[in-house]
Formats: structure tokens, C-alpha cells, sequence
């Protein structure tokens, strides 16, 4: 007699940690929103900054926005999985945000530097690192401009800082050229999506106990 087993049909996978980095002005803001409306089992970990708010910015939404002393404190408290300092101010991603959205079977995105990149790589080996690209330097620079949300002297400081960020994107594990939102949302909804299939994410067994 063959015993036949009961074959899963879906494999419940371990959610993962999904890093976004790219230099100022290459367009992650939109790309993170656009990622969000299409992936369900996605979420967005909130960083905590020192950086002033600009006008287009929701406290609670896009960052969590503290003084240096409260940031400090946050430090010594050690509430933070990583935090860096970026364009003179203290960026942090909170150990809360992510554990939060793990604990709920969701996949964690975060926008964050090259420096937190590095850290959250070496302390969730198994995160997933994207790195994002812009077509061209020229067309950094104009993104930048039209941004409109910082001054010259700040768009100056963001366009050294991106040459030197641009030198670390062999550590990812991914690249993606922002040409436009709808090519550069659909590249890593499929990188998501291959890495949600690898092997070593899944729970469990291929046949029901
Ligand atoms: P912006 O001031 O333009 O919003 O962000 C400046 C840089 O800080 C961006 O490259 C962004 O990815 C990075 N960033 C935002 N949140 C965090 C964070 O929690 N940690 C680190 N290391 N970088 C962050």
C-alpha cells in the first residue's frame, strides 16, 4: 500500500529584514511608499532623528523626530538595533519598531545610511540589502534641486556625502538604477518575492505533521 502524503500547499516563511540604501535625492521616499501600497506583509520601521522636520514631513509617519538629549538618552538605554550620525544629525532605527513588525509575521523595511546598512548586515546576517542607484550623476544633482526641500549649502554637503555613499554599494546584495518608480518598485517586488521563496526561510517541513 502507498502511503501518500499530505503535500503543503503553502509554506509559512520566517519574515526578513529588507535595508533600502542610495544616495540623498535618489528617490527612496517614493519608492518606499510605492512598496508599501503593493506589498501587503510589508511595514516600515520608523526611524528616530535629531534633524530638523521639513514641511512635508508627518511626525509618527516618515520619522520620529527627538532632541539630541533624548536621542542620547535613547542610546543609553540601548534602544536602538543601530543609529548613525548623517549630514550632522543622529539617525537610529529603534529595536522596537523592528521586533514589533516581526513579531506580527511582517517583513521589515528600512530606509536607512550606509553605515546603518553595515551594522544591520552583520547583525541579521540573513536581512536583505538593496542598494539604490542613481541613472547619473547630472541627474542626481537635478533631483536633488527640484526636491526643493533643502538649501544650497545642505544640497552640497548631501552631494559629497553621496559620492563617498556610492563607493559602498558593492556591500549590498542587491542594485536597482532608479530610472523611473514603476520600473524600480517592480525590480524589487521581485527581489522580494525571489527571496521569500529561498529554502532556508521556510518553517517547518514540506508535509503536514
Ligand atoms: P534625510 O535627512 O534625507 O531624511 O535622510 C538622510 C539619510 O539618513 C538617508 O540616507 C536615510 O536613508 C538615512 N537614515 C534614515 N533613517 C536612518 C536610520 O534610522 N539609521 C541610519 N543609519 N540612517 C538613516
Amino acid at each position: 500500500m502507498i502511503i501518500r502524503p499530505e503535500l503543503k500547499t503553502h509554506f509559512e516563511c520566517q519574515p526578513m529584514v529588507i535595508i533600502i540604501s542610495g544616495p540623498s535625492g535618489v528617490g527612496k521616499g517614493v519608492i518606499v511608499k510605492e512598496l508599501l501600497n503593493k506589498e501587503s506583509k510589508l511595514a516600515f520601521s520608523i526611524s528616530a532623528i535629531t534633524r530638523q522636520r521639513r514641511n512635508n514631513e508627518i511626525e509618527g509617519k516618515d520619522y520620529l523626530f527627538f532632541s539630541q538629549e533624548e536621542f542620547q538618552k535613547k542610546i543609553e538605554n540601548n534602544e536602538f538595533l543601530e543609529w548613525a550620525f548623517v549630514h550632522g544629525n543622529y539617525y537610529g532605527t529603534l529595536k522596537s519598531q523592528v521586533q514589533n513588525f516581526l513579531s506580527y509575521q511582517y517583513d521589515v523595511l528600512l530606509d536607512i545610511d550606509v553605515q546603518g546598512a553595515d551594522k544591520i548586515k552583520k547583525l541579521v546576517p540573513d536581512s536583505v540589502s538593496i542598494f539604490l542607484l542613481p541613472p547619473s550623476w547630472a541627474e542626481l544633482e537635478t533631483r536633488l534641486k527640484l526636491r526643493g526641500t533643502d538649501d544650497n549649502c545642505e544640497i552640497n554637503k548631501r552631494l559629497n556625502r553621496a559620492k563617498e555613499e556610492l563607493s559602498y554599494f558593492k556591500n549590498y546584495d542587491y542594485w536597482v538604477i532608479n530610472r523611473t518608480p514603476e520600473e524600480t518598485v517592480l525590480c524589487i517586488c521581485q527581489i522580494i518575492n525571489a527571496e521569500r521563496h529561498k529554502i532556508n526561510r521556510i518553517k517547518g517541513d514540506i508535509f503536514y505533521d
